[in-house]
């Protein structure tokens, strides 16, 4: 197996579950040590205890992205737990309410963009600082197919997955020559807690995609690791749309 991070320190946020717990798998598997965030305290517990298990290097923090302070902390954690900061993947995201948007409420709204937008610019403005002070490294955000389409009755999260990809582009631009590569990462439909909460019909939402199945948090995982690692070291405010399919048509 390639050790592309190893002597280095990752953080994962909404590693408590689905996508992020499968990304944090991979990095600790290449070699990172790393910190798994979640708001769920308890989860981030079992994913780092998972980790070590399988040989790997991890500690649990519990932090709720939507807040400045807990971002600041769970920087800090990660570089007195490993010592330095390397790579970052912010990945916490929920998907809010569905309904028309004049019965949408002003709360879930905030809610979506507080944990889906502003925790990606609280991770980011700590997450550079400490990546910096190491002389660089890289950093993923995690969007989605909808930051390119419309979903019907799911507005606050298009709007905030939209607004990721941008905020991802012209971050991007300002830290490529102080050594710090940000991308992005857009999942299509992928079978986690999130989907099968909301969905209910996993089998017509396979359908939409060219490959006719939902992907696996791996498969999401895989696409993080590569943007992270030294082969992509000239992919600079890229995106890779991991979908089966679904944009193709
Ligand atoms: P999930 O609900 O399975 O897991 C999300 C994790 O984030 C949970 O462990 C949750 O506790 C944590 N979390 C929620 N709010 C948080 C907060 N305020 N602070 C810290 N952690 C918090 O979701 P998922 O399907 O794994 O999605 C992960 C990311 O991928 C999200 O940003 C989502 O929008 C995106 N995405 C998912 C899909 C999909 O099909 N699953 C598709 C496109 C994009």
């Amino acid at each position: 197996m390639k050790r592309d991070f190893e002597g280095k320190v990752a953080l994962v946020t909404g590693a408590g579950g689905g996508i992020g717990e499968a990304i944090a798998h991979d990095l600790a598997a290449n070699g990172a040590k790393v910190l798994v965030v979640d708001v769920q305290g308890e989860m981030a517990e079992i994913v780092a205890g998972a980790i070590c298990e399988q040989g790997g290097v991890a500690q649990a923090y519990q932090a709720d992205v939507s807040l400045p302070a807990s971002c600041e902390a769970m920087v800090k954690m990660a570089e007195e737990a490993f010592g330095a900061l390397h790579y970052a993947v912010n990945n916490a995201g929920i998907s809010g309410a569905f309904g028309p948007l004049q019965d949408a409420s002003v709360e879930d709204w905030r809610r979506v963009m507080g944990i889906n937008l502003d925790g990606v610019f609280y991770g980011m403005k700590y997450q550079l600082e400490a990546i910096g002070r190491v002389g660089g490294g890289a950093i993923v955000n995690i969007a989605s197919i909808y930051a390119h389409l419309g979903l019907n009755r799911l507005d606050a999260y298009t709007a905030s997955k939209h607004a990721v990809l941008g905020l991802t582009r012209s971050v991007a631009i300002e830290y490529a020559a102080r050594g710090i590569r940000v991308n992005a990462v857009s999942p299509g439909p992928i079978l986690t807690p999130l989907t099968r909460a909301h969905a209910g019909a996993t089998d017509s939402i396979a359908a939409m995609t060219a490959i006719k199945r939902m992907g696996e948090p791996v498969e999401i995982a895989k696409a993080v690791s590569f943007l992270l690692s030294p082969d992509a070291s000239f992919i600079v405010g890229s995106e890779i749309v991991v979908d089966g399919g679904v944009m193709l048509s």
